[in-house]
C-alpha cells in the first residue's frame, strides 16, 4: 500500500542554496527539453515523439555543455525528464493540456528525485532525514513515523510561504492493529467537529475565527502596498513590501490547513486504534449540505479530510469504514426506533414519547449511524 508523508522541514543556508539550485537546474533541464521537442516539431512535423529513454540519453550531451549540471542530485534531473515524458505522453492521450515552460517567478517551486538504494532515510528518532546531496536535515518533529515502510521517492518543495517542504511516497506492510471488538457512529458536525456513538465530542477548532483579525491585517496590506507599486510604476515581483505582504497571508493559511489537519489526524488515530468498525455519515447525501454559509462550508473541508483520513487509515491497519446515508439520523430514537419528526436545530436534547428515553441530539444521531451501519453490513 502506498501514501504520501508531508513534513516541513528545516534547512541550513547551504542546504537552502543547494536546494535553490536544484529548483533552477531541473527547471533548465525541462525548459531545454521542452524548447527541443518544439523546435524539432516545427523543424519536422512528420517525426514520432522522442521516447523517454531517448530524450535521458541526451542527458550527458547536455551535462558536458553546462557542467554545473553535475553538481547537483542527477537523480532529480533524470526525473525531470521522467515527468516531462509522461507529461507529453498524458497529452497525446488527451488527459492534459501540452507542457509549459516553467518559471523562474512562480513563488512555489519543486523537484522530485526516486530512491536509490539507501539514499533517503530518516535517522532514528526522525528529526532528520538523509537527502540526496544535502545531506541530513532537521524536519519536523510531529512527522507520522513510518517503521514498516519504504519510501520511494521524495518531492522538495518551497511553498509560496518561503517555508521548505518534503512529500514522500512510502510502501507499506500490513499493519494490522490489535482487534477491540467495538464498533462506532460518528456524527460529524458544526459546534463539535465529530460526535461518537460512545458520547464522546471533539470540539470544532474554529481557526477561521481564531486567525480572522490577523488574515484581515496583512490581507489589507497586499491590497495597499499592490495599489503603491502600481502607483510608483514599479514590477509587483521587485516590490519588496508588496511580496512580503503576500508571503504573510500565504504563511496565515498554511498555519490553518496545517493545524488542522495535525488535529484531525490526532483524533483520526484515536478512533482506529479504539474500533474495529468506523461508520461515518454519507456528506454527499446529507441534506444540511445546501446550505452555503460561510462556517458551513469551512466545516465541509474538515469533515472530507476526516473522512479521508478514517478510510486510508482502516485500510492501512486493517480495520473497517463504511458511510450511510443518515436520513433521518436526528430523528429517530436511536433506542425504540420511533420516528419523532423534524426537530430545529436549537433542540439540542429532548425525551422520545415511546420509550421516554432522554436524547443528547448530536449523540442519538450518531447512535443512529452506527445502527445504520451495523444493518447495513448485515444485508452484505
Ligand atoms: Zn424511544
Amino acid at each position: 500500500m502506498y501514501r504520501g508523508i508531508e513534513c516541513k522541514i528545516y534547512p541550513n543556508k547551504a542546504q537552502q542554496l543547494k536546494i535553490e539550485q536544484t529548483f533552477g537546474c531541473t527547471r533548465f533541464v525541462w525548459n531545454e527539453m521542452l524548447n527541443m521537442i518544439n523546435q524539432r516539431y516545427q523543424n519536422n512535423n512528420e517525426l514520432k515523439m522522442l521516447s523517454y529513454p531517448k530524450l535521458s540519453a541526451l542527458l550527458p550531451a547536455l551535462k558536458l555543455e553546462y557542467p554545473w549540471l553535475k553538481d547537483i542530485d542527477s537523480v532529480a534531473i533524470q526525473c525531470a525528464v521522467k515527468t516531462l515524458s509522461e507529461t507529453f505522453d498524458r497529452f497525446f492521450k488527451g488527459y492534459s493540456r501540452y507542457p509549459k515552460f516553467k518559471s523562474k517567478k512562480i513563488t512555489r517551486q519543486s523537484y522530485l528525485s526516486t530512491i536509490r538504494g539507501n539514499n533517503i532515510r530518516f535517522n532514528d528518532n526522525q528529526r532528520y532525514i538523509k537527502l540526496p546531496k544535502l545531506g541530513w536535515v532537521k524536519c519536523k518533529s510531529s512527522v507520522q513515523h513510518i517503521e514498516n515502510s519504504r519510501i520511494k521517492s521524495v518531492t522538495v518543495t518551497r511553498k509560496s510561504t518561503g517555508y521548505y517542504y518534503i512529500s514522500l511516497l512510502v510502501e507499506s506492510d500490513n499493519q494490522a492493529l490489535p482487534k477491540t471488538g467495538k464498533s462506532v457512529g460518528i456524527d460529524l458536525g458544526l459546534t463539535h467537529l465529530a460526535i461518537t456513538s460512545d458520547g464522546k465530542k471533539y470540539a470544532s477548532q474554529r481557526l477561521h475565527l481564531k486567525y480572522k483579525k490577523q488574515l484581515h491585517y496583512w490581507e489589507k496590506r497586499v491590497a495597499r502596498r499592490r495599489l503603491n507599486a502600481i502607483k510608483n510604476g514599479m514590477p509587483l515581483k521587485d516590490a519588496k513590501n508588496y511580496q512580503k505582504a503576500k508571503r504573510q497571508v500565504a504563511r496565515i493559511h498554511e498555519k490553518i490547513v496545517n493545524t488542522r489537519k495535525d488535529y484531525i489526524h490526532k483524533i483520526t488515530t484515536d478512533l482506529v486504534e479504539r474500533y474495529d468498525l468506523i461508520v461515518l455519515e454519507d456528506l454527499k447525501t446529507s441534506n444540511l449540505m445546501k446550505n452555503h454559509k460561510l462556517s458551513r462550508s469551512i466545516a465541509s473541508q474538515s469533515w472530507r479530510i476526516f473522512r479521508t483520513f478514517i478510510e486510508y487509515k482502516c485500510v492501512m491497519y486493517s480495520k473497517t469504514s463504511m458511510t450511510v446515508n443518515p436520513y433521518k439520523s436526528s430523528q429517530y430514537c436511536s433506542s425504540c426506533g420511533f420516528d419523532s419528526g423534524k426537530k430545529t436545530l436549537d433542540v439540542r436534547c429532548w425525551i422520545c414519547s415511546e420509550c421516554s428515553t432522554e436524547h443528547d441530539r448530536d449523540i442519538n444521531a450518531s447512535k443512529n449511524i452506527l445502527n445504520f451501519g451495523l444493518e447495513q453490513a448485515l444485508v452484505k
